[in-house]
């Protein structure tokens, strides 16, 4: 495969993974780089030797010759930033939360679609090697088919000091961290037809909710508890873990904390240690996280060889968004909501 030269915009807090990942893939390069703050273009540009280098978005698309961009600004920049990719008829990768609102989002995969421009949003949680191996144990019979889910995520972590924004938002653990485990939820029992929520603000010195629970209705039959929360004090700290629990009509399976997966099935009973490597740049505990970034930008790379669209594609990923949005609309009526209402 010939090599595919990307551009990186947005050199902050997450980016770093993202830089580190594609040096790990052999068919992509990162040629240049832009972000609106020299001193962090300086910093990722000196560690990962890009020597081109541009403080405004505009100048990079007028100036290079690009096979793909890479967005990793935070979400006020996403629809101008997109837009400006397709206009200039470059595929795209766009970190989550993909847009402000549903009705941005929609606008953004209308402008790939037209422009003909593959788009992902870079949605990597799903990519986890611990939730491909959950989804590998339904693709295999082996539990029957699923009726219950719970896909969990408690912890009180401090994701402020490396994120100082996510606590002066309005909205904060849906939009934050709800939106990947909801997308598993989504990628493993199905899309959603209606979904009813609660929000809580437990932590005083943020502006927005840190304690989301989510009750679904899944199109296959299922139902699913998604529960998320930034303020729960546990013995061991299990950021950044998903746990989740699956009933199906000929077993269970159980993603413990410590990455332990019990399955009782057809075959019996089977405990197994699915921890995800640890990569020689990555750090514990973010090791998770950072495994899944690499996944997700080899899958873009076969993708955009193969002309397949990716998994979490901008029009896949307005599903899951409607969720995000489904919730907070719930939480402030305290009413069900239908989801193909909003897509
Ligand atoms: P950050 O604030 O540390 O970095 C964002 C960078 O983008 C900053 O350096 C900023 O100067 C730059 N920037 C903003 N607007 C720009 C523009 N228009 N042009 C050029 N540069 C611009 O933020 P972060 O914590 O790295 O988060 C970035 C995104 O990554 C967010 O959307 C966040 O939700 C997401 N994120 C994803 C994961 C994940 O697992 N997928 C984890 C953490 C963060």
């Amino acid at each position: 495969m010939a090599n595919l030269n990307g551009a990186l915009i947005g050199c902050g807090f997450f980016a770093v993974n993202q830089m580190h990942a594609w040096r790990d893939i052999a068919d992509a390069s990162i040629v240049a780089i832009c972000d609106r703050d020299p001193e962090r273009l300086r910093i990722v540009g000196d560690q990962f030797g890009v020597a081109k280098r541009y403080t405004d978005a505009a100048a990079l698309f007028a100036a290079e010759t690009l096979d793909f961009v890479d967005i990793a600004t935070t979400v006020a920049s996403h629809r101008p930033l997109v837009e400006m990719a397709a206009a200039h008829r470059i595929p795209v990768i766009c970190q989550k939360p993909f847009a402000p609102t549903l009705a941005d989002a929609k606008v953004m995969v209308a402008a790939c679609a037209k422009a003909g421009v593959p788009l992902m949003v870079h949605e990597n949680f799903r990519w986890q090697s611990p939730i491909q191996g959950v989804r590998a144990v339904l693709d295999s019979g082996e539990i029957g088919t699923p009726f219950f889910g719970r896909i969990s995520f408690r912890s009180a972590y401090d994701v402020f000091s490396g994120q100082p924004y996510l606590a002066t938002g309005k909205r904060f653990i849906i939009e934050d961290l709800g939106i990947h485990i909801l997308d598993i939820a989504r990628f493993l029992l199905g899309d959603v037809s209606s979904l009813t929520a609660r929000t809580a603000r437990v932590n005083p010195a943020i502006a927005g909710e840190d304690v989301a629970t989510m009750l679904m209705d899944h199109k296959s039959g299922a139902t699913s508890v998604v529960d998320c929360s930034y303020a729960t004090r546990l013995a061991v700290e299990p950021f950044p873990e998903t746990l989740i629990e699956i009933d199906g009509s000929d077993g269970t399976l159980r993603l413990a904390q410590g990455y332990q997966l019990t399955v009782t099935g057809k075959s019996g009973t089977t405990v197994r240690d699915i921890s995800p490597p640890l990569l020689p740049w990555a750090s514990r505990p973010w090791h998770n996280i950072q495994e899944s970034v690499l996944a997700i930008q080899r899958h873009w790379v076969d993708c955009l060889a193969s002309g397949k669209e990716p998994a979490t594609s901008g029009a896949d990923n307005l599903k899951t968004f409607a969720l995000v949005e489904a919730a907070y609309i719930g939480a402030a009526s305290r009413q069900p909501v239908q989801i193909d209402d909003l897509l």
